[in-house]
């Protein structure tokens, strides 16, 4: 368990603590591609994982 959770924080931006990583697809997102939900910032691979997160947040939170 103790691998697993390591592992896990490295995925986590430590600056902030929003995701690092792409909330629909689970792949390395860009810094220029983000929506912002509930106060916090997430970040896409590509516009169409944005549209898909902004139609429906609440699905991928
Ligand atoms: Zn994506």
């Amino acid at each position: 368990m103790s691998m697993f959770n390591s592992f896990f924080k490295r995925h986590v931006n430590k600056k902030d603590g929003s995701p690092s990583k792409d909330p629909v697809c689970g792949m390395r997102p860009t810094d220029t591609i983000t929506s912002v939900f509930q106060g916090v910032t997430y970040k896409f691979c590509s516009d169409h994982c944005k549209e898909q997160f902004d139609a429906d947040p609440n699905q991928y939170t």
